[in-house]
């Protein structure tokens, strides 16, 4: 086993800000809505990461996009500063230009607001991504674990991984209207943690359901990655190195924020 298949890489980008429009709307579940964006400026878009993000700029109905433009340092914000909040880009295809995103919806923010109202036509801005964080495919065991706002990362690797790995999910939603078809040429083991009226702060349903899911997963070759709500993701990191996985095999982040605007935390010792 080659220790350099195993070691992450990251990719820059060169920065652009894009306005697009929405080509199609389609809600997956009462609470996540699938957008596909697209136009001229997505030429030259790229995304290599499962968990690459862009910052949508969304903008009030009817209203164009507010977002920052390039100078020769960076960004340049205009003030007020425009409202970003960061999305997986779930798919492109660049031969149609098209960008799809997928929003968990049901609770107030303006980009959950914007992805409700929006139709064909409407617009919003995007920038990035600004690089790829590129993970190996090569470890036999790919655990993935998460709430809603994992799924796009989580089904975009899902799709990526060889039919000689294996891979060990454990997501929590709602209830079983939320659940989303998880599919994989990988060896696939899928535990959806229906959390009820559960605090989403609350590490407990997905913790429980982690001890259980990880029991067999081989720890000398496993690669970990939780997306949640940041104190979930903080618990949950924590509680896998507990159970013996190597941290240097593991990314964690909080995707968001219980009563606080999200600005993505990379959790760390
Ligand atoms: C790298 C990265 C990738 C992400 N990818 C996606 C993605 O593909 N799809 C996606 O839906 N989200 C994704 N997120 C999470 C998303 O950025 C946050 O949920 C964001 O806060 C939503 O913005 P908002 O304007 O709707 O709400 P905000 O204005 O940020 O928050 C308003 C209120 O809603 C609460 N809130 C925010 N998000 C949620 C939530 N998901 N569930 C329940 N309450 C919430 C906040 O605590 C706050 O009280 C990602 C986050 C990161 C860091």
């Amino acid at each position: 086993m080659s220790e350099s298949l195993r070691i992450p890489r990251r990719v820059r980008h060169e920065l652009k800000f894009r306005v697009l429009r929405v080509a199609s709307v389609e809600d997956l579940t009462p609470t996540y809505r699938r957008i596909v964006l697209t136009g001229d400026d997505l030429e030259g878009f790229v995304s290599l990461g499962f968990d690459d993000h862009v910052k949508i700029f969304p903008p009030r109905l009817g209203e164009a996009p507010i977002m920052p433009t390039l100078g020769p340092d960076g960004p340049v914000f205009p003030e007020p500063r425009p409202v970003a909040r960061d999305y997986t880009p779930r798919a492109y295809d660049p031969a149609t230009r098209s960008l799809t995103l997928d929003f968990v919806t049901g609770h107030g923010g303006p980009a959950t607001e914007w992805a409700m109202e929006a139709e064909v036509g409407s617009v919003v801005g995007v920038g990035g991504p600004r690089g790829s964080f590129i993970v190996p495919t090569a470890f036999a065991d790919h655990v993935l674990i998460g709430d809603e706002t994992a799924l796009p990362a989580i089904t975009r690797r899902l799709e990526e991984l060889p039919a000689e790995a294996r891979a060990t999910v454990v997501v929590t939603v709602k209830g079983a209207s939320e659940r989303l078809p998880l599919a994989s040429a990988a060896r696939l083991s899928v535990a959806w943690v229906d959390r009820g009226d559960a605090m989403r702060s609350d590490p407990t349903p997905l913790s429980e359901a982690v001890e259980r899911a990880l029991a067999d997963v081989d720890r000398r070759d496993a690669y970990v990655w939780i997306a949640a709500e940041a104190q979930v993701a903080r618990a949950l990191r924590a509680q896998v190195v507990g159970l013996g996985f190597d941290p240097k095999a593991m990314k964690a982040a909080g995707y968001w924020r219980e009563g606080g605007t999200a600005e993505k935390e990379v959790i760390e010792d």
